[in-house]
């Protein structure tokens, strides 16, 4: 990777978290426009901030059965060996 494209890379995950300035946000933009690798790598970050903030959203990661409900899917599967 370049330096460039480290410092760009840099930028965009800064970018995620606070407002970059004016010429930072000139500085990236510009690189994005060269940098095939950048757009790319800018994109899946993007991507996966969205997911992984929709999953804090929605406590995805958190889902519990309760014991009644993992009682009901032990009978179902024990039902289905028979
Ligand atoms: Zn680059």
């Amino acid at each position: 990777m370049k330096q460039a494209c480290n410092e760009i890379s840099q930028l965009a995950s800064d970018s995620l978290d606070r407002p970059l300035s004016l010429s930072e946000r000139l500085k990236f933009k510009l690189h994005l426009c060269m940098c095939s690798h950048c757009r790319d790598y800018n994109h899946n970050m993007k991507f996966i901030r969205k997911v992984t903030d929709m999953m804090r959203k929605t406590n995805y990661g958190q889902i519990r059965l309760s014991e009644e409900q993992r009682q009901k899917l032990h009978a179902k599967l024990d039902h289905s060996l028979d």
